[in-house]
């Protein structure tokens, strides 16, 4: 069972470790790092200097492509609140305590754990 994928970063191939030499002689060639699992830029890079290799390589088309920023953003109360967990000894047995923080207002509203788990509740309006 193999499921192998090959590190995405242009240069891979270019930089000479002997793990990245295979072959036999006289046919050896250093070759892209092949691995089962990769730890960068989404599982898609052997290493970060592969990821920033990659970066600044397609930055310029990817920002063309995708649209740039050309103009603040702004974080307004209507989509400020951030789930946060603390841990009350005292009064909650040693039970994290969940809870939406408006980062704006300060404003606090509990939450439960399995609000907190679930990656599409939110009070921010989208
Ligand atoms: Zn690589």
């Amino acid at each position: 069972m193999s499921n192998l994928k090959y590190c995405q970063g242009p240069d891979c191939h270019t930089y000479t470790t002997q793990d990245r030499l295979k072959g036999t002689k006289p046919n050896k060639t250093y070759q892209t790092r092949r691995r089962s699992s990769m730890y960068y830029g989404n599982h898609n890079f052997c290493d970060q200097k592969c990821l920033y290799d990659w970066v600044n390589k397609y930055i310029e088309q990817g920002l063309d492509h995708f649209g740039r920023t050309t103009e603040a953003k702004h974080l307004t109360e209507d989509n400020a609140w951030d789930k946060r967990y603390r841990w009350d000894y005292e009064r909650h047995n040693g039970e994290a305590q969940h809870y939406y923080l408006n980062t704006i207002t300060r404003e606090q509203r509990p939450l439960t754990k399995a609000q907190y788990d679930d990656t599409n509740y939110t009070l921010n309006e989208r």
